[in-house]
């Protein structure tokens, strides 16, 4: 009568779960430690009366309760390698070994049950060396079960042993957890989890992804048994055949290519649209890391992409969205990306300390946002009188107060090779120019532009420019052809001797000097310093 709900309980598992439960230490993934702990305490001889193991949900409490039940009454033993054929081995792995006593303290959670439990105890093992009393969510008890209990503990006969598993350690009185050697068991690791279900597919004949396995271990959240129970669904709704999509349907989870349009609203710095987004994402299921997480993966392939990587370095689902991914990588900077993937991998941090991981991610967003408006205004708005004199004159702005806006659209000359640009809007600023360079994966001339070359003026396709000390002495020719190349109009670039003004590396690392200083220096700066010691700023505005 009172233990077979406890059977009930073990049968009701997932089948997986079930069918590789493991039976001995080495079966266990993710808890070296207390493996080697309970190992040693096995050698020496020296056994506490009382353990209480701790954990999340599924992640192998009873299981390991159990496989410690094995060591220690297995007949070649007690050992810490159970024979796994004898008697007590096989009793104890079909739930009637008479002496291992597994109940559910969530269904017995009075003072009579105790006492019959209790009373039972008194007695010595019938087949086996010990009396093993497995209670699991032990935190269930009632008070004065746990008072019933307290008596036994202080003064446990030698042949009872006492498992107690609980995923709420704070529930249970001091006076018991003082009488108990305490072991916990980790939270397991995605890639240890992801590994192990790759493992179970094969030997269940499946063939699982990568992708499909990470997807899995991350929406199971440390825990084995619910890890399995979805590989386990996830086998039987794919005919054996699991990938991502299967798993995203599954658990209702976005197919990936769905961030790329709230990317697009980070990248034009539409804060509103991009929280409607992703509030949506937040709704259909995905978790706040997830949506940071694909994001981070969208960023990678559109930087990848901009430096013309091949396609079989990218993600497929890169390669089927290529048509969006293109439109945006068109759309972006390398500046922008680089900003952004600061930003998210900050979010990432704070979305994991935060008591509100949605909370979080909404103000990355926003902060997110604002950082790329003001990034906007900082490189296109000429300065206007009166301004604070401190500020640095970055070229651009120099360039821009100079020269009426150009707006001429030229028409592409037969020479151009790419077929999808036809028309090109000549560049405005220096920055333009090199943006457009970027785009055109010129990008080592891109940054020869930036570091070397002092603009002085720019009026159409004129460019005055002085050269860094250092630079190629073949620079302007080199420019002069790439940008007639881009644009299809032929460009004079015309080399001064020297000139004062800072390159575009120059002037950006005087900017972010500026605005470092006035960041160190607000209130929420100091605030945030003080929630991460030994964070820098810095590496937000370096670009
Ligand atoms: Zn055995």
């Amino acid at each position: 009568m009172l233990f077979s709900e406890a059977n009930q309980t073990a049968s009701s598992y997932k089948v997986l779960a079930r069918a590789y439960r493991p039976e001995t230490f080495e079966d266990l993934i993710g808890q070296e430690q207390l493996v080697s702990s309970l190992k040693q305490a096995l050698s020496n001889g020296r056994l506490p009366h009382a353990f209480i193991f701790s954990g999340i949900r599924g992640v192998g409490k009873t299981t390991t309760a159990r496989i410690l039940a094995r060591c220690l009454n297995c007949e070649t033993g007690p050992t810490i390698t159970p024979c796994g054929h004898c008697g007590s081995c096989v009793a104890i792995k079909e739930d009637r070994h008479l002496d291992v006593i597994e109940i559910d303290a969530a269904s017995r959670t009075g003072v009579d049950d105790m006492r019959e439990l209790i009373e039972a105890g008194r007695y010595k093992a019938v087949s086996g060396r010990y009396k093993i009393f497995i209670i699991d969510e032990v935190h269930m008890l009632s008070k004065s079960a746990f008072n019933a209990l307290l008596k036994t503990l202080e003064e446990p006969p030698p042949h009872l042993i006492f498992i107690f598993a609980t995923t709420e350690t704070d529930k249970i009185p001091t006076t018991i957890l003082s009488r108990c050697t305490r072991c916990e068991l980790k939270r397991i690791d995605n890639n240890t989890l992801a590994k192990h279900f790759a493992d179970i597919a094969t030997r269940e004949n499946a063939t699982i992804s990568d992708e499909a396995a990470q997807i899995i271990a991350r929406a199971s959240d440390g825990s084995v048994r619910d890890g399995l129970s979805l590989l386990d669904q996830a086998i039987t709704t794919s005919d054996k055949n699991v990938d991502a999509q299967t798993v995203n349907t599954m658990l209702g989870l976005m197919d990936k290519a769905t961030i790329l349009p709230f990317i697009e609203q980070i990248l034009i710095a539409d804060t509103k649209q991009a929280l409607t987004l992703a509030l949506g994402f937040y709704k259909n299921g995905a978790n706040p890391q997830k949506i940071v997480e694909d994001s981070l993966e969208a960023i990678h392939a559109l930087a990848t992409f901009q430096f013309g990587e091949s396609e079989e370095e990218l993600p497929s689902y890169v390669i089927s969205a290529r048509n969006d991914i293109e439109h945006l990588a068109k759309r972006s900077n390398t500046p922008q990306l680089l900003a952004i993937w600061e930003h998210l991998i900050l979010a990432l941090t704070e979305i994991e300390l935060s008591p509100s991981p949605l909370l979080a991610l909404e103000m990355a967003i926003i902060r997110l946002c604002q950082t790329l408006k003001e990034q906007q205004l900082t490189s296109s708005s000429p300065n206007t009188p009166g301004e604070d004199q401190r500020k640095p004159q970055g070229p651009t702005q120099q360039i821009s107060t100079t020269i009426a806006p150009v707006t001429a659209v030229s028409i592409a000359s037969p020479i151009q090779d790419d077929p999808v640009e036809t028309i090109t809007v000549l560049p405005k600023t220096m920055e333009e120019i090199l943006n457009l360079l970027i785009e055109h994966k010129e990008v080592l001339l891109a940054e020869q532009v930036r570091r070397d070359i002092r603009p002085i003026h720019l009026n159409g396709t004129t460019l005055q420019i002085a050269l860094h000390t250092n630079a190629d002495n073949k620079l302007g020719q080199n420019l002069s052809k790439a940008l007639a190349h881009i644009t299809g109009d032929s460009w004079i670039i015309d080399v001064q001797t020297q000139s004062v003004n800072p390159t575009l590396l120059e002037a950006q690392k005087m900017q972010d000097e500026a605005l470092h200083a006035k960041l160190l220096s607000h209130p929420l700066t100091q605030s945030a310093m003080e929630i991460f010691p030994g964070s820098d700023v810095r590496t937000l505005l370096k670009h």
